[in-house]
Parts: structure tokens; C-alpha cells; sequence
């Protein structure tokens, strides 16, 4: 991995702010109406790390936890930062059998959770659990602060972010506190972040986008992050206004739902800029933001790097619709043509990434570590970009297999496996198709077995919800005789995305 020899010894901003400004607000939770000052976020976070030294947890372990985006995950993060540890925050969407590989997967000494998750996981060696809506389990003695914070080594791993993969098998993309020092850096310089910035956190604590966008970029500086768990697009609206935030992420799943909202158009005076990032933003939901008075950008990123790439002033956003911007600060990009050559202005390549916001390669897995990397250290993102003369860059496709549906990523291969696993099919094909609302949705083709028993789609549906979270089920079903299928033999998925966007949804199966 990339070196960085001036990283300095200790990366966990509330020790220093904790001193310098610790009646600043640091974190609101909306939900559970706390608001915490950097002395209080700093305190809560000792008496948690308290606990998890009780536990014997320490340098290299993880710990895992299930649960919306409330202030003890974000205090568990620290905590985990101070004894040495990586917080793993599960993706609580994932079907049981989803959630409880990825627990086994991680080997974490410890389980937190709210309480409507327990039953969600069924493993055999499940870790010591601590329900987090039971009595405060905090350990509270004066002494825990006199204990030394664990010295942080940059490529040592704070968060584990499960993503899925084309295999169907989880990845667990380590987060090393350089990752999150330099995207913090980078993001507060390109973005122009400073202590009065205040954001929401809406998107979930188990994407990058919960934790990297604006969360630890804004702590780095002393911002103020607010949490919004179980998003709601009025609610949001009135917490934008009443909490005076002043940069927000969303996914255009969520800009389309609050498009429609009771409170869109509401003035929001001291918000400097909407972002819209994990998914394409169409233009016409931009236009239409920027016709109710707001301003936005778009972004880019992934879970691997960054997870900011790009920077863009609303200015220059305006006058070139569809481009993200330029790189970042630490990040060297290129754009590699099928042939091995770079692309010139104009052309499209996939973007390669290198710099100290890279990740630490995929838990247990070299192998697939290796797959995504150059040997010289480019990560090969696997979508398409062009960049034109003045050095802006738009993001104009993807050469993975991956759609995104609601800003949730979704691998064909993953969902063709288990409607493979229904005893009338013989083979399917997975595909995005668009959807106004979801961005994409999967529309499954499938072949059955000759001879076996009539299956309707919404049975099949129901199937596939069985395995895997709801949101990777496809939303319409078409049974075919045969694969169109290229010269090699594989299955024509170009064919069959150009048929399934010629599809209107049937009744049955539209959101
Ligand atoms: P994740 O690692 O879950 O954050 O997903 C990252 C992926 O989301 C990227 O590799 C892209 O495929 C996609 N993505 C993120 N931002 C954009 C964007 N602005 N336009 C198109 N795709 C995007």
C-alpha cells in the first residue's frame, strides 16, 4: 500500500478538539434527541472504549455492530480507534443467512446491536453480543480517560465495510485510518469544509457514504454531523432547515423522493450545496433541484478510494451538467482503453485511482485484493469516465456487472445464483433496467427446466427475497425459451438490458 511518512501518531480529531473548542456541538442524534459537544462525543467514546478493554478487546480485533445510524455507533468507532480495533457496521438490509455469513466472515470478538436484529443472525460461534437499547452498558469510572489510547499505525484498519461482489461472496473492504485521514484532508480542501460546516448523515453507517463523505472529514475539522436514521423525505427537509446544515449527500433515489415532499422548496438558507453521489444523478432531477432555489454538485466515489474523488464548484457544475469535477488532492487518476492504452480527451477508459485514500486490500482475501489492483498500485474502479480539455471528468458507464438500485449496489451474479437455486430453473440473466424512482432496478430473464412445474414471477420474487436482502430481488421476471448468446457462448446481457428497458413494469411488480 501506498506510504505516508508524515502521518502523525494519533488520527482521532476529538482529542483534539476535545481541548480546543469542547463545547462546540460535535454529533446530534435526531432520533433520540441528544446533542454532543466534543468534550461530551470525547468522554462517551472513552467510557465505550472503557468497555471494550473490560471485554479484552484490542489491537487487530473488530467489532461488529448492527444498527441505525445513532450516536453510539459513531462512538463505538472512536472507541475502537483508542483500544486499536476496527468497527464493523453491518449492513442490517441483508436477509439472515446474508448477515450471519458476514459475522462469521469477520471473526469480530464482539456483537453490538439494537435489539430487532438478534433474531436476524443464526450463526454457530456468534460472538458475545451487548444489545444496545438495553440499560447503558458504558463502563463510567473518572479513571478511563488516564488509560493511553492505543498509538494508531496508518495502515492499521478502523473500519471493515462489507460490499457485495460478482462471486456473491462478501467483501470486506479494510478502511485504514490513512484512507480516512487523507480523504478527510482532501475532502475539507476541495470541498471547502471548515468548523461552521454542518451535515446530515442519512445515508447508512454501513456504506462509506454514511462514514467518508461528510462525517469524518467534518470531525477532522470540527464540524458538526447530524444523524438521521430511517430516512423520511419531509423529515429531512425540516431537519436541513432546523439544524442550519450547510452541505448535504444524497442519493437521487432520495433527491426524487424529495422532489414530491409537502416542505420541497422550503428556504434553506445556510445550506451551501446538495451532493448527489452513489449512483448516477439524471439530469432532470438536478434541473429540477437547482429550479427550487438549491444549489448541487455531483459526486464520486467507492468504498475502495476516497470515497471523494472529485471536486466541483457549483459555478463550474452549473455550466457543464453531467461532470463531476476534477481529482481531489492526494489522487493521481487515468483512464485505460480496453487495449491497454490511455485514453485521450474525449475518450472513454475505465478510471484508475492511486493515492494514500486507498484502501487496505479485502479482509481474508489476497486474491481479490490483487484482481482490483495494479501491480504498481492503480485501483481499477470498473466504471467508465472521459475527461475533455479543461480536465473535468464525467462518469459515463460501467465495465463491471453491477446495477445500482436506490443507491445500493446489486451484482447479477450474486442474485442469478440464487434464483439458480429454485428447482425449476435452468439458467436466468440479470439486468439493470431504469426506474424513475430506484434509478435501477433488476429485471430478471429466466429459463426453466423442461418438464418442471410452473413458477410465476412473483413466486420467483418471493424466492429470491428468501436469500437475499429485498432490494437485490429482481422486479420483473421474464420467462424465455433461450439466452440470446454472443459468439463465445456467454449470455448477450446487452441484448437483453436493451429488452428489459423496452419493458414497462407490469402492475404486479411495480414499486
Ligand atoms: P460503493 O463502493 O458502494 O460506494 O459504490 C461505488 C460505485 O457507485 C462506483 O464504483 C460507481 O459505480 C457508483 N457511483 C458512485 N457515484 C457515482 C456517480 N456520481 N455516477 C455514477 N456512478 C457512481
Amino acid at each position: 500500500m501506498t506510504g505516508c511518512p508524515q502521518f502523525p501518531s494519533h488520527t482521532d480529531p476529538l482529542r483534539h478538539w476535545r481541548d480546543v473548542a469542547p463545547d462546540r456541538i460535535a454529533l446530534i442524534d435526531r432520533r433520540r434527541n441528544t446533542r454532543q459537544t466534543y468534550r461530551e462525543l470525547d468522554a462517551a467514546c472513552d467510557q465505550w472504549a472503557a468497555l471494550l478493554r473490560e471485554r479484552n478487546v484490542g489491537r487487530g480485533d473488530r467489532v461488529a455492530i448492527v444498527a441505525g445510524n445513532r450516536h453510539e455507533v459513531a462512538e463505538l468507532f472512536f472507541a475502537c480507534m483508542r483500544v486499536g480495533a476496527a468497527l464493523v457496521p453491518l449492513n442490517w438490509r441483508l436477509a439472515p443467512r446474508e448477515l450471519s455469513a458476514i459475522v462469521a466472515h469477520s471473526a469480530s470478538a464482539l456483537l453490538l446491536g439494537e435489539s430487532r436484529f438478534r433474531d436476524s443472525l443464526t450463526l454457530e460461534n456468534m460472538p458475545p453480543w451487548i444489545d444496545l437499547d438495553a440499560p447503558d452498558h458504558r463502563v463510567a469510572e473518572p479513571s478511563v480517560a488516564l488509560v493511553p489510547d492505543v498509538e494508531t499505525e496508518p495502515d492499521a484498519a478502523a473500519l471493515i465495510l462489507y460490499t457485495s461482489g460478482s462471486t456473491g461472496q462478501p467483501k470486506g473492504v479494510i478502511i485504514p485510518h490513512r484512507q480516512i485521514f487523507y480523504n478527510a484532508i482532501a475532502t475539507t480542501t476541495a470541498w471547502e469544509l471548515g468548523h461552521t460546516d454542518i451535515a446530515p448523515v442519512s445515508t447508512p453507517f454501513f456504506h462509506t457514504g454514511g462514514w467518508n463523505v461528510f462525517a469524518t472529514p467534518l470531525w477532522y475539522r470540527g464540524g458538526t454531523v447530524v444523524l438521521v436514521d430511517q430516512f423520511d423525505p419531509a423529515t429531512f427537509m425540516d431537519g436541513l432547515a432546523d439544524e442550519r446544515c450547510t452541505v448535504a449527500l444524497t442519493v437521487p433515489t432520495q433527491l426524487v423522493m424529495m422532489l414530491g415532499s409537502s416542505n420541497w422548496g422550503r428556504a434553506l438558507p445556510h445550506l451551501r450545496y446538495f451532493i448527489s453521489g452513489g449512483a448516477p444523478c439524471p439530469s432532470a432531477v438536478m434541473a429540477k433541484v437547482r429550479a427550487a432555489g438549491y444549489n448541487i454538485r455531483e459526486g464520486y466515489g467507492l468504498t475502495e478510494c476516497g470515497p471523494n474523488c472529485f471536486a466541483i464548484s457549483t459555478e463550474e457544475s452549473l455550466a457543464n451538467p453531467g461532470k463531476v469535477g476534477r481529482p481531489v488532492p492526494f489522487l493521481e487518476m487515468r483512464l485505460m482503453k480496453k487495449d491497454g492504452e490511455i485514453a485521450a480527451v474525449g475518450q472513454p477508459g475505465e478510471l484508475q485511482l492511486r493515492g494514500p485514500q486507498m484502501f487496505g486490500g479485502y479482509l481474508h482475501d489476497t486474491e481479490r485484493t490483487d484482481d482490483a489492483l495494479t501491480g504498481d498500485g492503480w485501483l481499477r474502479t470498473g466504471d467508465l469516465a472521459t475527461c475533455d480539455e479543461t480536465g473535468l471528468y464525467s462518469i459515463c458507464g460501467r465495465t463491471k456487472e453491477m446495477y445500482i438500485s436506490g443507491g445500493e449496489n446489486v451484482f447479477p451474479a450474486e442474485v442469478e445464483s440464487a434464483i439458480a437455486s429454485h428447482a425449476s430453473v435452468s439458467e436466468s440473466v440479470v439486468v439493470g433496467m431504469p426506474h424513475d424512482l430506484w434509478g435501477e432496478v433488476g429485471c430478471a430473464f429466466v429459463v426453466l427446466r423442461d418438464g418442471s412445474s410452473a413458477v410465476s414471477s412473483d413466486e420467483l420474487i418471493r424466492f429470491v427475497r428468501g436469500q437475499l436482502a429485498s432490494y437485490k430481488a429482481p422486479r420483473a421476471v421474464v420467462f424465455i425459451g433461450e439466452l440470446p448468446r454472443l459468439g463465445s457462448g456467454k449470455p448477450d446481457r446487452s441484448a437483453l438490458a436493451e429488452a428489459a428497458a423496452a419493458l414497462a413494469l407490469p402492475e404486479s411488480v411495480a414499486i
